[in-house]
C-alpha cells in the first residue's frame, strides 16, 4: 500500500463509500463537512498516479453507469473510457476549454 496522509485517506473514503450512490453536490456537501478543502480534494481527485484512471475518472464512470442502469440500459463506461475523453478534450481536441487551464473547473 501507499503511504497516504490522513486528507487523501479521508477523501479515499468517502468515494469508496459513496460513488455510485452519491452525485458531486452530496460527495462535495461530505467532503466539507469533513474539513477538507476543495483544493485538496481536487488535488486527490486528479492525481494521476502510474498513467492510471483518477478518482474522479472512477467516480465519473461509476455515477455514469448507475446513471445509465437506471435508465434500464447496461452502464459500461469503464474509468479508462472517462480518462480518454477527458485526455481528448484536455488536448484540444473539441476546443472547449482553453489550453492549460483545468478542464474540471467550478462550470
Ligand atoms: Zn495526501
Amino acid at each position: 500500500m501507499r503511504k497516504v496522509c490522513p486528507a487523501c485517506a479521508r477523501i479515499n473514503a468517502v468515494v469508496e463509500g459513496s460513488a455510485g450512490r452519491l452525485g458531486w453536490t452530496e460527495l462535495i456537501d461530505i467532503f466539507a463537512n469533513e474539513g477538507l478543502t476543495k483544493t485538496e480534494v481536487d488535488r486527490v481527485l486528479d492525481a494521476e498516479i502510474d498513467g492510471a484512471p483518477t478518482l474522479r475518472d472512477r467516480l465519473t464512470s461509476r455515477m455514469a453507469n448507475e446513471l445509465m442502469k437506471s435508465l434500464g440500459m447496461p452502464g459500461r463506461q469503464s474509468p479508462e473510457d472517462v480518462r480518454r475523453v477527458r485526455q481528448a478534450v484536455g488536448s484540444g481536441g473539441q476546443g472547449t476549454w482553453s489550453t492549460g487551464e483545468k478542464a474540471s473547473g467550478n462550470n
